[in-house]
């Protein structure tokens, strides 16, 4: 006898509502990403000059283990001024968020880039809506993963990160060295939501 009994099978597939999506919205810390993930040593790009900047990767961690999406937000004004390609920053990212898990756990859900340079030869890659202190990229990432900007944290070395952090709307650190995790800590929610 068979184990499947054809009289209980379910009837046909229950049609999948198209339901408008109202997910709650999740909280997220945007990171900049030169001189607060990573030293900055200018224009970094080669993955040999990666290393991490104090408590950076616990503080992946703790973001992530109190309910925020990681997030990475960068100028990389490199790629416009020829110092090196896109390849090459994807390469470079792809090694800097395997040494943050690797020695956290910590995870960076997803990245934006500005790739363009108001100094830039060409003029194509000169003006742009996207380039720090604009708003743009973080508002791009909280769209697509629907963030709650007002319950999210943005945390960057300089002041364009702060005047981009504020025109989107989220709370703001100004990272002033020390340890990564200590500076962001004040600022991250226990509560839940
Ligand atoms: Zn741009």
């Amino acid at each position: 006898m068979s184990l499947i009994d054809p009289q209980h099978t379910p009837p046909q597939q229950a049609q999948q509502q198209q339901m408008p999506q109202q997910k709650v919205q999740g909280k997220a810390v945007f990171f900049d990403r030169d001189g607060v993930l990573n030293i900055d040593h200018g224009y970094t790009h080669r993955v040999e000059d990666c290393a991490l900047i104090d408590g950076a990767a616990e503080a992946v961690r703790m973001v992530n283990d109190h309910g925020y999406l990681a997030f990475v937000v960068t100028n990389q004004g490199g790629i416009a001024l020829g110092l090196y390609s896109e390849a090459d920053m994807q390469a470079f990212h792809q090694h800097l968020f395997q040494r943050i898990h690797d020695a956290s756990g910590g995870v960076i859900t997803d990245t934006r880039f500005c790739p363009h340079h108001p100094k830039s030869e060409d003029p194509s890659l000169q003006d742009c809506t996207c380039r720090k202190p604009s708003p743009k990229m973080i508002l791009d990432l909280a769209q697509q993963h629907n963030i709650d900007l007002s319950q999210s944290v943005m945390i960057g070395d300089r002041d364009t990160d702060v005047e981009a952090g504020q025109s989107a709307g989220c709370q703001t650190v100004l990272f002033k060295g020390g340890r990564l995790d200590d500076a962001l800590k004040p600022l991250i929610s226990t509560k839940e939501g």
